[in-house]
């Protein structure tokens, strides 16, 4: 059937979903009956074809109504029939056009079409918007980039509004409905603005994506860096051997833990903290830290313990090989040790050595260890200030670190040491907490028994712990502390039991300390007095040891000028006394291992270098080659090796002159003669006060020259002994602050000699 069109009428293809535009080229396929033959009869009657889009484009068989009234008349550039009746079809949109009426709906669509032509009145307000839809789409186009290059110089060069909107709509991905819409619209300067509007929603929108997209490469390309990191790590530890089974370490730390034989709760706390860790980076800081946790508490003595020696005598014979004299402070410790033993674990008191420095308070802990068989440990206390350090800080902290009491039970590698807190006295409470309250709850065996160290989080019983505390007076400890505590005074040394000390312990100590064990040294009476008497001054021996050791020092290093000592392969002659532990703490664990040892066990006999001071100084049988060196140490030989004396011997005065009183004085180092001296010089009745006086001191000084003033009848004194004279009161040893109202009779007594002119009669003369 040959079919006649009329000028304005076209086979029509309703589109499912494209609109098509003039002057745009698009391919499609066409598969529906009616539009194949559509398509067919088109081409072969080498007539356009009018595309127009479905308003539903779930329908398949489109009636009149279906499809929208405004299409798009496009010429054909090439059809290819495909092997299963369909049509590939290439066409480029010519012209606008909306339709008039239907001729044909059955076998194909025919439609007779009105063009809608183009406007081509270009208005300044048209211009101007034009300018607008071009620069609008050069933004757009800058951001997204998707429109080729060749559609982008046919927009700027268009000329008419339609014709720019046609391309616009055409190049960029809109959607449907908006496409339709400026399909649609007939007037140009509506659909100009319209173009206006939708190209900068799509800008808005692609400026969105692009952020979006932006974020999201970011955090792809981190996480692809991150784990092209870890890949990386992993091959670096295997390639170092490193990496096994248990990057972590939380197997080997579970093992370890296990061994342990910990407690429900605390091993509860490691299983979690260790699920945590198998969880984690293996180098990451976080597992660092957990790891450091796990390894406290599994360093830490849960259940190691040493059996405790029941034998008095040999705790006697211990504290005697150990300290000179000292014989209440023994027979205490020795009460104390039965007690103990009697009872088995007592809530008893806690022992505290109280007296001056460098009267062997420490060294007495340390014999109370080995008398018991038990591991020793010291911390000295003085100048802790923040509840930290005794408690630890939480492990939120950075360098979170547990308090000292348990950083020393970790050292002493059992639960149940002797454990030295020294210098109780010193510690002093900030802003930081109040040490003193956190020691409480350590000392009192109510609560030690589950102590919380903040860093370990789980309770310590210390409550097999043997605390034993030092101070130098009793009154700086806080009450609280002091009432659970049993005191145990030390007073200094006489000159007398300073030197037997000396002979019997210091001496032989420090030769043996200073690798002189195999000389022949002697220190005579008269060296070891001009020590305590020269070169010291203290209630204590400690300066004593110290000078003792200073000349065996000295000796060493002429032994070994004259290579008459035999020569060792380390370092024989190590000058410090202390173990190199960090000042002011220090660890000793017995020899022998801790569960091992027994009451009678003698394994930590080696222990101790103090030992030697029982051993006769006999000249060595193992080297009898060697040539012996010997050195007697005399009084006069003390000044070649330590420099002049550094105290004069004595600063009483024979020669009691008017003005001058003497006074005891008590003091951190034991006692003092405290001399006062008065002159009265002529001036305006004022007095003068030097010599680093304290306020009580001062006022006892104005007390003595009233009393003088008040009874001066019966003194037989002059009552204006003030006028026109002043008087100056002066407490020489400068340095040293002086209070305290006890110095009030020696400052009258010299009071009244200088006015009196009549010198002091001491008491004994
Ligand atoms: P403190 O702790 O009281 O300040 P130390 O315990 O440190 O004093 O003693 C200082 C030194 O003096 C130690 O080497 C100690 O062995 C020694 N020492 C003190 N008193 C005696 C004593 N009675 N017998 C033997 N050595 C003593």
């Amino acid at each position: 059937m040959k079919i006649l069109l009329k000028r304005h009428e076209l086979f029509m293809v309703p589109l499912k979903d494209l609109v098509v535009f003039p002057r745009m080229v698009v391919p499609f396929f066409v598969g529906r009956r009616r539009s194949v033959k559509s398509v067919e009869e088109a081409v072969r009657l080498g007539r356009p074809l009018f595309l127009v889009a479905q308003k539903k484009t779930a329908v398949e068989e489109p009636g009149e109504r279906d499809v929208h009234a405004v299409g798009t008349i496009s010429r054909v550039l090439q059809m290819m029939k495909l092997a299963d009746g369909k049509i590939r079809l290439l066409v480029e949109g010519q012209e606008r056009a909306v339709i008039g009426r239907y001729t044909e709906t059955k076998d194909c669509f025919r439609v007779i079409v009105r063009p809608l032509g183009q406007s081509a009145d270009v208005t300044p307000q048209i211009s101007a918007l034009m300018r607008t839809v071009l620069s609008q789409f050069a933004q757009y186009n800058e951001i997204t980039k998707k429109v080729p290059p060749e559609a982008v110089t046919a927009i700027e060069s268009a000329e008419m509004p339609d014709v720019l909107v046609d391309l616009v709509a055409g190049s960029v991905p809109l959607k449907l409905e908006q496409k339709l819409e400026l399909l649609c619209l007939e007037d140009a300067h509506a659909r100009l603005e319209r173009c206006v509007a939708v190209i900068a929603s799509e800008i808005e929108l692609a400026s969105l994506e692009m952020e979006i997209t932006g974020k999201v490469r970011r955090k792809l390309e981190k996480t692809k860096k991150d784990y092209f990191l870890t890949e990386q790590l992993k091959e670096i530890q295997k390639e170092l051997g490193a990496e096994g089974e248990d990057p972590t370490g939380a197997k080997e730390l579970e093992e370890k833990l296990k061994a342990k034989g910990l407690s429900a709760e605390v091993s509860e706390k490691c299983q979690k903290e260790l699920k945590r860790l198998g969880r984690m980076q293996p180098l990451s800081p976080e597992s660092a830290l957990l790891r450091t946790y796990l390894e406290w508490i599994a360093d830490l003595p849960w259940r190691e313990a040493t059996t405790d020696n029941r034998d008095i005598d040999r705790a006697r014979q211990i504290l005697d090989e150990d300290h000179y004299d000292l014989k209440k402070v023994k027979e205490r410790i020795l009460d104390f040790i039965a007690v103990r033993q009697l009872k088995g674990r007592v809530k008893g008191p806690i022992l505290c050595f109280i007296g001056p420095p460098g009267t062997g308070k420490t060294s007495l802990g340390r014999s109370v260890a080995r008398c018991l068989g038990r591991s020793f440990v010291r911390v000295s206390l003085g100048g802790v200030r923040d509840e930290a350090e005794i408690r630890g800080h939480r492990k939120t902290y950075v360098g979170a670190l547990p308090g000292k009491i348990i950083q020393f039970l970790r050292k002493a590698g059992t639960r149940n040491p002797v454990f030295l807190l020294d210098e109780i006295d010193k510690m002093s409470s900030d802003w930081r907490g109040d040490p003193a309250s956190a020691l409480l709850e350590v000392l009192d065996p109510e609560q030690n028994h589950a102590f919380m160290d903040h860093y370990l989080e789980v309770p310590y019983d210390l409550s097999d712990v043997m605390f034993i505390t030092t101070a130098n007076s009793a009154h700086n400890i806080p009450y609280p502390l002091r009432d659970r505590m049993e005191v145990i005074e030390i007073s200094g040394y006489t000159e007398f039991e300073k030197e037997k000390i000396a002979e019997k312990f210091l001496v032989p100590k420090q030769i043996q300390e200073n690798g002189l064990g195999e000389a022949d040294i002697t220190f005579q009476k008269s060296a070891i007095l001009r020590l305590i008497r020269g070169y010291t001054l203290e209630a204590g021996v400690r300066n004593l040891e110290r000078e003792i050791a200073n000349i065996l020092r000295k000796i060493a290093r002429e032994a070994v000028k004259q290579g008459q000592m035999p020569q060792r392969e380390t370092a024989a002659a190590a000058p410090s006394a202390e173990p190199a532990e960090a000042p002011g703490q220090e660890v000793d664990v017995p020899i022998a291992a801790p569960a091992a040892a027994q009451s009678d066990s003698p394994g930590s006999a080696a222990a101790e270098p103090a030992r030697s001071a029982a051993e006769p100084l006999v000249p060595p049988a193992a080297a009898p080659t060697a040539p012996l060196f010997k050195v007697v140490v005399s009084g006069r030989s003390v000044e070649k090796y330590l420099g002049k004396v550094k105290f004069l011997e004595s600063t009483f005065s024979q020669d009691m002159k008017p003005g001058l009183a003497y006074g005891l004085a008590w003091t951190e180092l034991g006692g003092q003669l405290l001399a006062v001296e008065v002159a009265i010089v002529a001036g305006k009745g004022e007095l003068t006060l030097t010599g680093s006086l304290g306020e009580v001191m001062k006022e006892s000084a104005q007390a003595a020259l009233t009393f003088l003033r008040a009874h001066h009848a019966a003194l037989g004194i002059d009552a204006g002994f003030t006028k026109d004279r002043d008087i100056h009161i002066h407490v020489p040893e400068g340095a040293i602050p002086k209070d305290g109202p006890s110095a009030g009779i020696t400052l009258t007594a010299a009071l009244l000699s200088a006015i009196s002119g009549t010198p002091v009669t001491p008491a004994s003369r």
